[in-house]
C-alpha cells in the first residue's frame, strides 16, 4: 500500500488529505496532519472521498469520448481524435460564419489552476471571445467585487489563524457549520481556549452555527445592509469609531456617515425583524472588542445586493479599525475548493490573468503580450446567467460546459434547461456522466478526476497547496488542461492560427502551465514569484503574496494600513438597503431560503455516489413553521407543490423552528429529470442577478405552497 498527499477536493476550506491506495485504486482517505488547514481533521464529505471513486461508481464515470452527430440520437463511443476534430471542425465553422462570440465556455471552481489557466488563455487569447466564466460566477463574484470596490484588489486580507486570535467572530450568511466544518471546528476549538470569546451569528434561519451563537439575530431575507448601517448609526452615536484609522487609511467617510444617520436601530429593527436591543449589543461587540473578524459566504454573496452587503459589512471593519490586526478584518468563506484559483487567473467573463480587468486597456496589453497574441478582446464576455441565456436566444451557438453541472445549479432551470435544448452544440467534459448537463452532450469528453490530477488549488486564507495524482487516470479520461491544449492545436490549424496555438499550448506538465501562471502575477498584489513546485513540495502549502527573495508568504493583509488603492486609502461605500428581487405577495406569500447540508455538496454528482452520506437528510424536504403547516391544513410528511414566479417543485414537509412564520426552506442540492419533466430545486430561484457582481440571487425566491396529496 502506498500513500501520496493531496488536497479535498470540496469545500474552500482546503484540507490537506492522504490518500491510501496500491497504485491503481484508491482504498482509503484520512486527514493530513501537518496541512495548516485542518492539521489532520476532515468532515464527513473529506473522510468519504474514497468512497466516489470505488470501483462500484465506476459504471457512473465517463471512460471515453462519446459523440452523436445528430440531436435525439444516442451518443456512440469514439476515439479522442475523432471527439476533439468534430468539436474543433464545428467551432471553427462557428465561428468564421459568426464570429469568436458565437461559441462560450463554462467551467468550474473544481477546476485545478493549470486547468483555468489553460481554458482562460484558449478562450480570450486564442479565439478572441470573453466568453468564458464559471460557476465561480454563482460563488464568490460578489466577495470578488465587494474586496475590489472597499480595498482596491481581491484579496482576502485574513487567515485561519485569527480564529484562533478573535475576540469577536462575526458570521453573516453562512451556516460554517455545515458548509465549512472544518473552519467550525476550529471556532469551536477557539471558543473552548477564549471562552471570552463572543460570537454572533446573523441569518434568517436558525441554522447549528446559530444555535452556537451568543448572539444571534435571525434577520428577515435580504436586509443585511440595513443591519450594517444601522449598526454603523450605533458606533457613530455611541462614540465606538476608530477616529485615528478612520482619518488616517481611509476615504469617503463623511458621505457614509450622512447615509447612515437615517440608519436607526428602530428603523432597522423593524426592516429586518429584529430587537432594537440585539442590533445595539452587536454594534457594541463588534466595535469595542478588542479583535472583531467576520465571516461570510453565500448569505452575503447570493444576492441582487450582494456587492453592496460585502462593502455595507466592510464598512465596518474600516470605521472600527477592526483590520489589518491579530484576529481582526474581514474574511469572506469561498464555497468551492479552487474558486480562488479561477480568481487568480481570472477565469471569469470580466477578468484576466493576475487580478487584471479587462476594462482596462494596460491590463489587456500586458496579458496579451504575456501570452503573445496581438490583443485581447475589450467587449465582456457573458456570465453565467447571461451565456445560458445568449444560447436560448441562439447567439451563442456553441457550448463547451466543464467540470459543473449548470442544469442543476443555475437559476431559473427551465430557461437553462430551453437552452441547453436549443444550442447547436453542446459539449460537456466531466469526470461522471451521470449529471443533468451531460444529458444535454452532443460530445462528452471524459476528465481525470481527484485522485487522478496533478496541480495546484488555493483555498479561503490564499494558501496555496500541491493537489496530486494517486493512481492513474480511469478509462481513457485526460487532464482538463491536457484536452484544452489538444483541441486547441486542432482548433488553431482551422483557423490559420496553427503556428500560434503551437506555441501558446506547447505544455508538458500542469507545472509548465503553473510556471507561465506565475509569472503573469509578477508585481501583482498576489505576486508568487518566489514560489515554485519544488518550494510547495518542500515546504508545503504556502500563503501568497511570496514575491521572489520573500522568506515567506503573508498570513494577514493591510497591517501597515495601505491599501492598494490610488491613493493608498480603504474606500468606505456607502450603500442603501434594497429589498430582495422578490418579495412574498398575496399570491406567493412565503420566502423560500435555500442552502446547503453538512453531507452533500453542490448537485451531488459524487456525495450522491455515497450511501452513507444520506444518513444525515435522506430526501429534499420543505422545512415550514408550524403556524404555517397549521394555516394550510398540513402536517409531517405531506407532499406539497411549492410554487415560484419560475417554476415548481413538489416535496415533503417538515415542521421546523428553524424558520420564522412566512419563511421556509429548502437545501439546494437535488436536481430533477429533465427528460421525465421534472426539474430540481433551483427550478423555483430566480435568475435576477447583483448588478455589479452579475451574482444571482440563488438564496432567495417568494413562493406558495400547496397540499397534493394526503400522507
Ligand atoms: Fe473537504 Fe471542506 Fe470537509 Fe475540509 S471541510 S474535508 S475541504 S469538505
Amino acid at each position: 500500500m502506498s500513500e501520496t498527499k493531496s488536497t479535498c477536493c470540496y469545500c474552500g476550506v482546503g484540507c490537506g488529505v492522504i490518500v491510501e491506495h496500491d497504485g491503481a485504486q484508491i482504498t482509503g482517505v484520512r486527514g493530513d496532519p501537518e496541512h495548516p488547514a485542518n492539521f489532520g481533521r476532515l468532515c464527513t464529505k473529506g473522510a468519504t472521498l474514497h468512497l466516489t471513486v470505488a470501483p462500484d461508481t465506476r459504471s457512473q464515470r465517463a471512460l471515453h469520448p462519446e459523440l452523436r452527430t445528430e440531436r435525439g440520437a444516442p451518443r456512440q463511443r469514439v476515439g479522442w481524435d475523432a471527439a476533439l476534430d468534430h468539436v474543433a471542425e464545428r467551432f471553427a465553422a462557428i465561428i468564421r460564419e459568426h464570429g469568436p462570440d458565437a461559441v462560450a465556455f463554462y467551467g468550474s471552481g473544481q477546476w485545478l489552476t493549470e486547468d483555468y489557466y489553460v481554458f482562460n488563455k484558449l478562450t480570450k487569447g486564442l479565439i478572441g471571445t470573453n466568453n468564458l466564466d464559471t460557476n465561480s460566477r454563482l460563488c464568490m463574484s460578489s466577495a470578488v467585487a465587494g474586496y475590489k470596490l472597499s480595498l482596491g484588489v481581491d484579496a482576502p486580507p485574513c487567515s485561519y489563524t485569527d480564529i484562533d486570535a478573535t475576540a469577536c467572530l462575526f458570521i453573516a450568511g453562512s451556516n460554517t457549520a455545515f458548509a465549512h466544518p472544518i473552519v467550525f471546528r476550529r471556532i469551536e476549538a477557539a471558543r473552548a481556549a477564549n471562552p471570552a470569546m463572543k460570537l454572533v451569528v446573523v441569518d434568517p434561519r436558525r441554522t447549528d452555527t446559530a444555535e452556537a451563537a451568543d448572539l444571534f439575530l435571525p434577520l428577515l431575507p435580504g436586509t443585511d445592509i440595513a443591519l450594517f448601517n444601522a449598526m454603523l448609526h450605533v458606533m457613530l452615536w455611541e462614540g465606538w469609531l476608530n477616529r485615528d484609522y478612520i482619518e488616517a487609511h481611509t476615504e469617503g467617510f463623511d458621505a457614509l456617515k450622512r447615509l447612515v444617520r437615517e440608519y436607526t436601530p428602530a428603523m432597522a429593527a423593524t426592516i429586518c425583524g429584529l430587537p432594537k436591543r440585539d442590533i445595539e449589543l452587536a454594534a457594541e461587540w463588534f466595535a469595542t472588542s478588542p479583535a472583531t473578524l467576520s465571516m461570510y459566504c453565500q448569505g452575503l454573496n447570493q444576492s441582487t445586493s450582494g456587492t453592496h452587503k460585502n462593502s455595507a459589512l466592510i464598512n465596518l471593519h474600516l470605521a472600527s479599525g477592526q483590520i489589518g490586526r491579530a484576529g481582526a478584518g474581514p474574511f469572506s468563506l469561498t464555497g468551492q475548493p479552487n474558486a480562488m484559483g479561477g480568481r487568480e487567473v481570472g477565469a471569469l467573463s470580466n477578468l484576466l490573468s493576475a487580478h487584471r480587468d479587462l476594462g482596462n486597456a494596460e491590463h489587456r496589453a500586458e496579458v496579451a503580450a504575456l501570452w503573445g497574441v496581438p490583443e485581447v478582446p475589450a467587449v465582456p464576455g457573458k456570465p453565467a446567467v447571461e451565456l445560458f441565456e445568449a444560447i436560448g436566444r441562439g447567439e451563442i451557438k456553441a457550448v463547451w460546459i466543464a467540470a459543473t453541472n449548470p442544469a442543476q445549479s443555475l437559476p431559473d432551470q427551465a430557461v437553462v434547461h430551453a437552452a441547453l435544448a436549443a444550442a447547436e452544440l453542446v459539449v460537456v467534459q466531466d469526470t461522471y456522466r451521470h449529471t443533468e448537463t451531460a444529458a444535454y452532450a452532443d460530445v462528452l469528453l471524459p476528465a481525470t478526476g481527484w485522485g487522478e490530477k496533478d496541480g495546484t488549488v488555493t483555498n479561503s486564507e490564499r494558501r496555496i497547496s500541491r493537489t496530486r495524482a494517486a493512481v492513474p487516470p480511469q478509462g481513457e479520461s485526460r487532464h482538463d488542461w491536457q484536452i484544452a491544449c489538444d483541441f486547441a492545436r486542432r482548433l488553431g490549424a482551422r483557423l490559420d492560427k496553427a503556428e500560434l496555438a503551437e506555441r501558446m499550448f506547447g505544455f508538458d506538465s500542469p507545472e509548465a502551465v503553473w510556471n507561465e501562471h506565475r509569472e503573469s502575477t509578477r508585481g501583482r498584489d498576489l505576486d508568487i514569484t518566489g514560489l515554485s513546485y519544488a518550494k510547495l513540495e518542500a515546504d508545503g502549502p504556502q500563503q501568497w503574496p511570496f514575491p521572489a527573495g520573500a522568506a515567506s508568504g503573508r498570513v494577514r493583509l493591510y497591517e501597515d494600513g495601505v491599501f492598494p488603492t490610488p491613493s493608498g486609502k480603504a474606500r468606505f461605500v456607502a450603500t442603501e438597503y434594497v429589498a430582495t428581487a422578490e418579495r412574498p405577495s398575496a399570491r406567493y406569500p412565503l420566502h423560500l431560503i435555500t442552502g446547503r447540508l453538512r453531507d452533500q455538496w453542490h448537485s451531488m454528482t459524487r456525495t450522491g455516489l455515497v450511501p452513507r452520506l444520506f444518513n444525515h437528510e435522506p430526501e429534499p424536504q420543505l422545512h415550514m413553521h408550524a403556524e404555517d403547516l397549521a394555516r394550510r391544513d398540513l402536517a409531517d410528511g405531506d407532499i406539497v407543490r411549492v410554487r415560484s414566479r419560475q417554476g415548481a417543485a413538489v416535496l415533503k414537509v417538515i415542521a421546523s423552528d428553524t424558520v420564522r412564520p412566512g419563511q421556509c426552506f429548502v437545501p439546494m442540492h437535488w436536481g430533477g429529470n429533465a427528460m421525465a419533466g421534472r426539474l430540481g430545486i433551483n427550478a423555483l430561484t430566480p435568475s435576477a442577478a447583483d448588478p455589479t457582481s452579475k451574482q444571482p440571487e440563488l438564496k432567495h425566491a417568494a413562493v406558495q405552497v400547496e397540499k397534493l396529496t394526503d400522507g
